[in-house]
């Protein structure tokens, strides 16, 4: 049994109020609240160890150098890979782009980017650029009519381009619909595939296992799984990832430089120009520490019944229509009212203190694909209750009842 008193405990912002009304933070898809040992380690590190990393021999710049590639073990202990194996960026973005763009060199013509309707931006946007510079093709298996990527649709559309690069999110963003990213994976590789999976929305609901998986790259954020905003991760087999040419040139990705040329250190050195964000990267490891010393199945059939709960109540609303897989999902529910406007249920939520999101997810793909322009999006994460759920669906139906007026 989880006891959520004591784990709330520690995330100062769930005692916050909004508007005057106590929060209720359910917009954990687009970030998640940070327990105490993050805030305070990135302060301590500004308070107590500010130094560069890798650049002096002073005793604060090795301390800094030990505790952020120390950061780096407590990340590949969690992901059950090598630290060489993993590159710090600032976010699952700029490990995308590092990697589309890395993967440029071998891409051509003709080449098949297989992606799926549900990706977020961040997993379609580097990729049109890869193509647009490749002369390679982009395309995108497509989602039934309620926002499923359907295992067999997947399966023979794999077969059918056996594409160069399969890029897909492990759980969506906009619907929290987990995929079968093995059995994906395992198709693809048998066309020789390179394989990428979008970790950002699974790293903290499903503690995912890169090699496991069977994957090539494997991306995400900090702050979606705990962490502070400015870091996230591109985890690559130490292989093709070090056979990957530099992203952004700078200090510290070098071994010589010349005026007329420079050499590169190897993985993962190569791709981490410039002065990282060291504080951040120390304060994520204290975030993966706090999850690893949670009973990960306690805390997942929480989330579970918290969101079939939710699920339940939602479903007993006459005009509402939920999207999504509401079988193999993250916690996130995605929801329309007859024709209102998201925006307009989200702001009368806002006034009593709940947090959703509303729009497109930066998912504006799938929503052309489900025919609307946005839904309300309500995120759940471990440390939320179900007197807040009730709290939601309360405020809900009093907000659909003034839009009725
Ligand atoms: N992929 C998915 C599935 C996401 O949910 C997000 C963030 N919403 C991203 C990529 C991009 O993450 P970031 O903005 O932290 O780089």
């Amino acid at each position: 049994m989880l006891d959520l008193t004591a784990l709330r405990s520690h995330f100062p912002m769930l005692s916050a109020t909004a508007h005057g009304e106590p929060l209720v933070y359910f917009d954990n898809g687009a970030t998640s609240q940070k327990p105490v040992c993050v805030i305070d380690t990135e302060a301590l590190f500004y308070r107590e160890c500010n130094a560069n990393v890798h650049r002096g021999v002073h005793y604060f710049s090795a301390e800094a150098t030990r505790r952020y590639e120390q950061s780096r073990e407590v990340l590949a202990d969690f992901l059950a890979v090598e630290s060489r194996e993993i590159v710090w960026t600032k976010g699952a973005t700029e490990a995308l782009n590092l990697l589309a763009h890395g993967l440029t060199h071998t891409l051509c013509k003709g080449d098949i980017i297989l992606i799926s309707e549900l990706e977020h931006h961040a997993n379609i946007v580097p990729w049109q650029l890869a193509a647009a510079r490749t002369g390679a093709e982009l395309k995108a298996i497509l989602v039934n009519s309620q926002g499923i990527l359907e295992l067999d649709t997947a399966l023979a559309l794999i077969a059918r381009y056996k594409p160069k690069v399969l890029a897909l999110c492990h759980a969506s963003n906009g619907l929290g619909n987990i995929h079968d990213i093995s059995t994906l994976i395992a198709a693809a590789k048998r066309h020789g595939a390179i394989c990428v999976v979008d970790g950002a929305q699974a790293l903290l609901h499903l503690q995912p296992k890169p090699k496991a998986l069977g994957c090539d790259f494997y991306v995400a954020s900090a702050h979606k799984a705990l962490g502070p905003t400015g870091v996230g991760f591109l985890y690559g087999r130490y292989e093709l990832l070090n056979a990957l040419p530099p992203y952004q040139g700078g200090g510290e990705m070098i071994e010589t430089v010349t005026i007329a040329a420079s050499t590169y250190r190897e993985a993962p050195g190569k791709f981490e120009a410039g002065t990282p964000n060291i504080a951040g990267v120390i304060a994520f490891a204290e975030a993966l520490k706090f999850i690893q010393a949670q009973n990960a199945e306690a805390l997942r059939t929480h989330e579970q019944a918290l969101y079939r709960y939710l699920v339940t109540h939602l479903t007993q609303i006459d005009g509402i229509t939920l999207y999504g897989d509401l079988s193999q999902n993250i916690g996130t529910v995605s929801f329309n009212f007859r024709d209102e406007h998201p925006f307009d249920i989200a702001t009368l939520l806002d006034h009593q203190g709940i947090a959703v999101r509303t729009g497109h997810h930066c998912n504006q793909p799938l929503m052309q694909a489900l025919n609307i322009s946005g839904t309300i999006r309500v995120s759940l994460a471990f440390y939320n209750t179900f007197a807040e759920v009730d709290c939601f669906i309360n405020a809900l139906n009093a907000a659909l009842a003034l839009l009725a007026e």
